[in-house]
């Protein structure tokens, strides 16, 4: 088996098998071939990856986070040195094209250790507070151990994005990737513990929804970042809330982009394009609701086809493939029957829908599909699909946009195309959602927070506002004088 790691874990600076837990199978999805045969964790290797955690931690916390940052930093330059080889294992866990995976998703990880190594230093300072003679301060204090839980659609960057700030500020992490994603948090891991990370500090144990709640109930986890579906969440949320974990919440959505009739409309048919098609479509903060001013809606539609039906289909392996396969035969029966949804309710179909030609019949190919004359009712302007499937809808003013916009339970994302800036920001203004974007879209550099509001979670990932996720506050009051009791 081409992606066969050398066991299923790696805990406590090693890797480790046991062979007791149930067979988890990872599958190329272009060809559909097994690549790998893993176990999930058993209760024993849950407790042994804590334990490890746990034991590690406190040691750790006490170095500087000069030192700390550089070993993280190290890891970086690991991780671009191996940049080919990880965005290889990368395509063969998730099926997305090299051409993406060579320049989005190892090198965001290491742009993660980077970015949280250096600011490690400056930015876990406390305040002092003068309260006239006696005075108080503040310290950012680690949590402990941290329990990372990911999605199977970025598995390196999830791996790295909650593994970086968790680090920097003093915590040991267990981090449990997605069951359909299985490898590339395994190199993470490796390439921490070559580039000085101490033992126990960052560890990857196997498993699926059964797993999960074995380190979200356990007594020694002091907090809980998932990235996943907003009814995962849920249940994450209300088991952390039975013994008070800290949590983060990276969930799903269902984010408007609008195209006023005065934007440029090759970059905003891009950017539509970018925030619906790339990684196959099975990107959390995608713009799946492209509202377009009725005005320019015919020229809209007429070059987004002709750029659609241009998109390079195929191997993901071969560098000009631009579009993959979804991850699993589940997650694209899921879209297939968003599609007939789509139908039956009265979207037009303006291109795709179907299974693309040449491609490997084994894998789980699908074509980028638009529908136009989409209403806000429709299911499929409603629920996730999370598939390359963009839903464009009409409107005619601003007022009417904002509104039909934010009537939905998700805040991931937004985003504005207008060449009025006085407008775009007006307009952003009012948009409920956590990360918005004027004119481009799913830009999500690490030094920018990137979070939702409303069902979509909270908490932030990136930026010097995540390090506050991963520390509680300490406050220290000194008594300067002598103490004047009342009795
Ligand atoms: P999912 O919710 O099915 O699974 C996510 C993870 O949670 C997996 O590792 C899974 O094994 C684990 N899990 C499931 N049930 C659990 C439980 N009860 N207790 C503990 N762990 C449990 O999501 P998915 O299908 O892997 O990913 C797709 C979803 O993730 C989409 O909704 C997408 O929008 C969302 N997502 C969000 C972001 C973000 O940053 N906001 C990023 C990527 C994906």
């Amino acid at each position: 088996m081409r992606a066969q790691p050398k066991a299923s874990h790696f805990i406590d600076g090693e890797y480790v098998e046991d062979a007791a837990g149930s067979v988890i199978e990872s599958i190329y999805p272009a060809t559909g071939e097994v690549i790998a045969r893993l176990h999930a964790a058993t209760p024993a290797i849950v407790e042994k990856a804590i334990a490890a955690a746990k034991r590690a931690q406190p040691e750790w916390a006490a170095m500087s986070p000069t030192a700390r940052g550089r070993i993280l930093k190290r890891a970086a330059e690991i991780m671009r040195e191996r940049n080919r080889e990880l965005s290889e294992l990368e395509t063969l866990d998730t099926g997305k094209p090299i051409q993406e995976t060579i320049v989005a998703d190892p090198t965001s990880g290491a742009d993660s250790f980077e970015f949280f190594g250096g600011v490690a230093a400056a930015a876990l300072n406390g305040d002092y507070i003068p309260l006239g003679g006696d005075f108080a301060y503040t310290k950012r204090v680690p949590l402990g151990v941290c329990v990372g839980i990911g999605a199977w659609n970025y598995p390196q960057q999830i791996a790295c994005w909650k593994g970086a700030p968790a680090l920097a500020a003093g915590n040991a992490m267990v981090f449990k990737p997605s069951e359909n994603t299985p490898l590339g948090a395994l190199k993470i891991a490796e390439i921490l513990h070559g580039a000085g990370l101490p033992k126990g500090l960052y560890n990857v144990i196997q498993g699926d929804r059964s797993t999960g709640p074995l380190l979200v109930n356990h007594p020694d986890v002091a907090k809980v970042s998932l990235t996943g579906s907003v009814p995962t969440g849920r249940k994450i949320y209300e088991a952390a809330a039975a013994g008070l974990r800290h949590v983060t919440m990276e969930l799903g959505g269902k984010s408007p982009l609008i195209v006023f009739d005065d934007a440029d409309l090759e970059s905003a048919i891009g950017g539509a394009m970018l925030g619906n098609f790339y990684s196959t479509g099975q990107v959390c903060s995608n713009g799946t609701r492209v509202f377009v001013q009725r005005k320019v809606k015919d020229a809209f539609l007429a070059r987004l086809k002709e750029r659609t039906e241009a998109i390079v289909i195929g191997d993901p392996m071969d560098e000009a493939t631009q579009l993959g396969p979804m991850v699993s035969k589940g997650q694209r029966d899921k879209v297939f029957s968003y599609i007939e949804k789509g139908k039956a309710e009265g979207a037009r179909l303006v291109t795709g829908g179907g299974i693309p030609n040449a491609v490997n019949t084994e894998g789980t190919y699908i074509q980028p599909t638009v529908f136009a004359d989409v209403t806000d009712e429709m299911t499929i302007a409603r629920e996730e699909i999370f598939g390359p499937v963009m839903c464009v809808l009409d409107f005619d003013d601003e007022a009417e946009v904002v509104a039909r916009a934010n009537a939905t339970e998700f805040g991931l994302s937004a985003g504005v195309f207008t060449a009025d800036i006085t407008r775009a920001h007006r307009v952003v203004d009012q948009l409920e959602a956590g990360t918005l974007w004027i004119n481009t879209y799913n830009l999500c550099p690490v030094e920018i927070p990137f979070g939702g509001s409303k069902q979509s979670g909270f908490g932030r990932e990136n930026s010097v506002a995540a390090l506050n996720h991963y520390t509680e506050l300490k406050t220290v009051y000194v008594g300067m004088g002598k103490v004047e009791a009342p009795y």
